[in-house]
Order: C-alpha cells, then sequence, then structure tokens
C-alpha cells in the first residue's frame, strides 16, 4: 500500500495547492472555516447511509442516529412538527431540488413546473430527468421572480396543479422570491391550498434567513411543502452535501419496500454517504443559536461595508436584504480572473462567506474592481 516518490510527489504537490488556495472563493458561497479533525478517524470505515435513517437498515455500518439528530434540527429551524416531517442528508441543494421537485411530480403527474429565469441551472437538468413540464418566468431586476408573469403563464396554460420552484436566495443575485406573495396570488387566481406545490431552493440562504431579525417568509409555517439546502456552502464541509426537509405525507407516496437492505428507500441515490452527516452533525451540536447569529451577522455587515466601499467610489454595487451576496458591473477580465469572481451577464458578485473575517480579501478585490472602473473612466 505505498505510493511510488513520484506520486508521493504529487500529493504532496496537490496539498501546497489546497493550502495556498483554500480562501480563494471570494466569488462562491462556501464556508472554508469548518473543523471536522474531531471526525477524521471515521475515515477508515465505509460508512453508508443507504436507505431511510428511520428503519432499521441491515448495513451496519451507517450513521442513521447522526443523520436523525440534524433531521431533527433541520424540521425545527425550518417550523415543521419532526413527525410530520421527513428529510435527510443529500450530496448537496441540487439533489434536495430534485427531492422536492419529484415529491411534486408525483402529487401532480400533469402539473407544470414554473421558475424564474434567475434559477440555479440544476433545474434545467432536473426538469429533463423527471420529464415535467416546465415553464421559465420572467425575473424582476432585483433577481426575483416576476410574479405578474408568473400568474400569467399559470393562467395562459390554464394550469390546475401549479409546481411553483421558489428561490430562497439565487445564485446571482442572492435574490429571495416572496412565497407570500406568490401564495397571495395564487389564493386571488382561485387556487386552494392543496391545488398547487410549493419547493424552497435555500442552497446558500437555508442558513441566514433563520438567524436574521427579519427573514423574508421561507418556512414550512409560511406555506413551503419542502425545501433544499447545500451543506458545504454556509456550513461548510469538505465533501459537498446537503439538507433536505418535505413533508412526511407526501414523502410516504414515494417510499419502495427493499428486500435486499431490509428497509425502504425514499432517497434517490442508492448508497448514500455516511460521513457527511456526521458533519453536519457536528456543526450543529459545535455551534449555538448565538453563534449562528453572530457569523451570519458578521458575513452581512462585510457585505454591507462592500457595497458601501465600492459605492462610495462611484460603483453601483448593490445586494438584496439579508443576502450576503454583493452585486456590480462585472469588471474587466484580466480582474474577475485574478479573483476568480463569478460573472453573469452583465454583474459580478462577492460572497462574503463566514471566513472572510477580516476585509483583507474583500478590500484587494474592491480596490482593482475601484481602480479598473478608473481606469476605463479615463
Ligand atoms: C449552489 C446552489 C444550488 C446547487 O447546490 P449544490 O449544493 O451545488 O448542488 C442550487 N440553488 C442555488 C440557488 C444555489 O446557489
Amino acid at each position: 500500500m505505498t505510493l511510488s516518490i513520484a506520486d508521493q510527489n504529487k500529493l504532496d504537490a496537490f496539498w501546497s495547492y489546497c493550502v495556498k488556495n483554500q480562501y480563494f472563493n471570494i466569488g462562491y458561497p462556501e464556508s472554508a472555516d469548518f473543523d471536522y479533525t474531531l471526525l477524521e478517524r471515521f475515515m477508515r470505515f465505509s460508512i453508508n447511509n443507504c436507505g431511510d435513517w428511520s428503519e432499521y437498515c441491515n448495513y451496519l455500518l451507517n450513521s442513521f442516529e447522526f443523520e436523525k439528530e440534524v433531521m431533527e434540527y433541520f424540521a425545527d429551524l425550518f417550523k415543521i412538527p419532526f413527525e410530520d416531517s421527513w428529510g435527510y442528508v443529500t450530496n448537496g441543494g441540487t439533489e434536495g431540488n430534485m427531492f422536492g421537485c419529484y415529491l411534486g411530480r408525483e402529487i401532480f403527474p400533469d402539473g407544470t413546473l414554473y421558475y424564474s429565469k434567475d434559477t440555479h441551472y440544476s433545474v434545467a437538468k432536473i426538469v429533463k430527468l423527471l420529464r415535467i413540464k416546465s415553464q421559465v418566468v420572467e425575473s424582476l431586476p432585483n433577481g426575483e421572480v416576476d410574479y405578474d408573469d408568473l400568474m400569467k403563464k399559470i393562467a395562459d396554460d390554464k394550469e390546475q396543479h401549479p409546481i411553483i420552484f421558489a428561490n430562497i436566495g439565487t445564485t446571482v443575485r442572492g435574490a429571495i422570491d416572496n412565497i407570500a406573495t406568490i401564495q397571495e396570488r395564487l389564493r386571488q387566481a382561485g387556487f386552494k391550498r392543496e391545488d398547487y406545490y410549493l419547493h424552497a431552493d435555500a442552497a446558500l440562504s437555508g442558513m441566514i434567513l433563520p438567524f436574521v431579525d427579519n427573514p423574508q417568509p421561507f418556512t414550512f409555517a409560511e406555506g413551503i411543502d419542502s425545501i433544499g439546502v447545500s451543506g458545504h456552502k454556509m456550513i461548510g464541509s469538505p465533501i459537498p452535501c446537503g439538507i433536505v426537509v418535505a413533508k412526511r405525507k407526501n414523502v410516504d407516496m414515494i417510499s419502495v419496500e427493499i428486500d435486499y437492505i431490509s428497509a425502504h428507500d425514499k432517497t434517490i441515490t442508492g448508497s448514500r454517504n455516511g460521513h457527511t452527516p456526521m458533519m453536519m452533525w457536528q456543526a450543529i451540536k459545535s455551534h449555538s443559536l448565538q453563534d449562528w447569529q453572530r457569523r451570519i451577522t458578521h458575513s452581512l455587515e462585510m457585505a454591507q461595508y462592500a457595497v458601501d466601499r465600492l459605492q462610495k467610489a462611484g460603483i453601483n454595487a448593490w445586494r438584496n436584504k439579508n443576502s450576503i451576496t454583493v452585486v456590480f458591473p462585472c469588471p474587466s477580465e484580466a480582474v474577475w480572473k485574478k479573483h476568480c469572481l463569478a460573472t453573469s451577464g452583465e454583474v459580478a458578485h462577492l460572497i462574503t462567506t463566514a471566513h472572510h473575517l477580516d476585509s483583507q480579501k474583500i478590500d484587494e478585490l474592491i480596490d482593482d474592481v475601484i481602480a479598473d472602473s478608473k481606469s476605463k473612466a479615463a
């Protein structure tokens, strides 16, 4: 089990590369300030959570007990009684979205899925895989769904059972679709609550909104049927993962029995990562409510700091309420490449994740953006 010198050197070089670049991601929402060293000793075990954590499983090396506590935590955070909920630790936000769309489609097999132009690219893939009828809805300039266009498209389609894909924090502009407005508009159009399905894509903001003073509506208490969050974004994790929570009565519709593991399966994949539920468990057990509040307040303050600095220099920077995504006009290629910024059309953004404890990285970027805008003006 030894490696050649050349292969060891290759690993060493990659180690140095990772150390050097671990905080590169000012354009991406992955937190880098996690510490799961307590869990490193479990890396020698093939932990596999295939199936449902709430049932007995013949595969003994599972971390179901940890996953259960993670799901209790998120049921509480997203305001659904634990016994009425079911969910699991996914591979990431995309799988959670697919799970939500899958439930919506099973409930309304002929329903159309509505999602805005600002929706994450993964939804187009999900729509194809699940073969759901779908409609892309216009967005407002801040990235929120255009409510008038949403209602117009539902009416034009004569859709009786819309499946609404709501963004709780869009990828590019951090915009939050107002699910209260959507539901009010549906009610005015004659829809009853049982006529539609509402999924919340809360990949990043699902771990922000529970900890701010004035959150936009996003919980089960406020009308959602399911929600997906990424574990490797605000929480932080060395392995991509996520959490999905849905209503138990809806999930029961898709459960299948598997004699091979003597359990039921409701999840999308077969074998499931058993390590990531332990990481999510450690993250929630080692952070109090106040810890998350401090962390998120700091990120929001850094975002406002970036907006203020850029605006002071005459650059049209802005952010949505409760968002750590700062949007500004796309700088020259040299600048966005140097800082690994994500760009989209006319705009770029920076995301003030929690590992930017001081403003150094943010300042370096802002200095370059300001210099770039001055040299363009000259
Ligand atoms: C990142 C993101 C996703 C996808 O999440 P993954 O964890 O990368 O699968 C989905 N929706 C939004 C809004 C995102 O920002």
